[in-house]
């Protein structure tokens, strides 16, 4: 595994503000207990996918609040990258026989990563790709291991799940989303919270809708017309096929709209390009649907922009851990339809900050309605801002992780 450098400075005075006085205090009393301990999180990417997204955010917080944090990510072939997209594709339900040789180089790359594993009071590992370091780790009682699932386990295939278990119950904790998501038969002591936002990244942070418009304008789109946008990697769960189905359907009766899929083509996801192309195939060439990637400058800056320009966002998964990309559209005033799956249903209220949605023509009815109602919209989206704030923004998982700190990790020094 290799340290990912943090090049962000972040100052959790300048979040005061937004979450007010009471919020602010609590953190402050939380990070004085923690300071001092040391804390290493390992997932599979420094990019793309919303553990990327959190820990950029997150690792510079931590440290500000006065705990030695780090991150690192796995050093693996892609290989290894094909068999841990078909666990997480087994995880939500898909059948898999993972074969011997599978779950040797599984293993034998945990193995490997293990074995450059340094001293922290805590370690944080990510999802099934990090789940069996502490397993081959030298000495894994020098320090507290936790486990974070950011995946729906609800219809996981048991065959995969049982591999996985005993790797999961070395740790001392494991992190879920939902309590709907902790498989039934883990022992284990298990903690609930869900992932979160950072109100003042470069992706979330306040942008004059001017701004936003012209750089919407910039990539090629009509401002004047209605702007579906959808941000997600091209992967089968996020549906992308389906959304351009709903978005015909709603343009046989708003012939001016538009849709925007912008899909990151994240280092850990080798399906990426695939779904990309036939994606493609299935706009038929049409002039009013966008697809932009990363790699085509499509950013943390101009998904802001996109996001705060769209009319209406659309996550239409099938599956879904949480969906940061409601949370991020949410709090910022626009209104969302979208999959009614995993951690979704805990951020949208259906019909209340937004719509909760089963199918491609539900999908399209629903954008409809807020396509055509303008009052609807404002609702939606100030309901949609003020639940984000209460609960999905970053200074909630900092509460979290310092409270995690603080109480599971043994005094500083533990691990030297
Ligand atoms: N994302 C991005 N550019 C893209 C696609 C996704 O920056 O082209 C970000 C998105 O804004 C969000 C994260 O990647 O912060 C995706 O997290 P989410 O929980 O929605 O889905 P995951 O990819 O983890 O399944």
């Amino acid at each position: 595994m290799h340290p990912v450098p943090i090049a962000t400075t972040k100052r959790l005075a300048d979040y005061a503000a937004i979450i007010g006085d009471r919020r602010y205090e609590e953190l402050r009393a939380l990070a004085k207990a923690a300071a001092g301990r040391s804390m290493l999180h390992i997932n599979a990417t420094a990019y793309g996918g919303g553990v990327a997204e959190i820990l950029q955010n997150l690792v510079p917080l931590l440290r500000d609040a006065g705990v030695d944090a780090h991150w690192a990510v796995l050093d693996a072939p892609p290989a290894f990258y094909d068999i841990t997209k078909k666990i997480h594709n087994a995880l939500q339900g898909m059948e898999l026989d993972l074969s011997e040789q599978e779950k040797e180089l599984f293993q034998e790359v945990a193995r490997e990563n293990a074995a450059q594993l340094t001293d922290a009071d805590v370690i944080l590992a990510h999802d099934p790709q990090a789940v069996a370091l502490r397993h081959f780790a030298k000495d894994p009682r020098r320090a507290t291991w936790v486990w974070r699932c950011h995946i729906d386990l609800t219809t996981a295939h048991q065959p995969v799940w049982s591999f996985l278990r005993p790797f999961v119950e070395e740790h001392d904790a494991s992190i879920w989303t939902m309590p709907e998501f902790v498989r039934p038969d883990l022992k284990q002591k298990v903690l609930i919270q869900a992932p979160t936002i950072d109100p003042l990244s470069l992706k979330n942070q306040d942008m004059p809708v001017s701004a936003a418009r012209a750089i919407v304008r910039r990539w090629g789109l009509d401002i004047e017309r209605p702007i579906l946008v959808q941000v997600s990697r091209f992967d089968p769960w996020k549906d992308p096929l389906g959304v351009i189905d709903a978005y015909r359907l709603v343009k046989v009766e708003v012939p001016g709209v538009q849709l925007v899929m912008i899909g990151s083509l994240a280092d850990d996801d080798p399906e990426g390009q695939e779904y990309l192309d036939r994606t493609r195939a299935h706009a038929h060439g049409d002039p009013d649907v966008f697809l932009f990637t990363n790699l085509d400058g499509v950013k943390d800056q101009e998904v802001n922009a996109f996001q705060r320009a769209a009319t209406v966002v659309v996550q239409k998964s099938l599956r879904e851990g949480f969906g940061l990309v409601v949370a991020e559209a949410l709090w910022k005033g626009v209104p969302v339809v979208a999959g009614k799956v995993g951690g979704i249903v805990i951020q949208i209220q259906d019909e209340v900050s937004g719509f909760l949605v089963t199918s491609v023509e539900e999908a399209a009815k629903c954008t409809l309605e807020l396509l055509k109602d303008p009052a609807l919209r404002r609702g939606m989206a100030d309901a949609g801002r003020e639940r984000v704030r209460d609960k999905f923004l970053i200074t909630r998982d900092l509460r979290d992780q310092l409270d995690l700190v603080s109480s599971l990790a043994a005094p500083t020094g533990r691990a030297s």
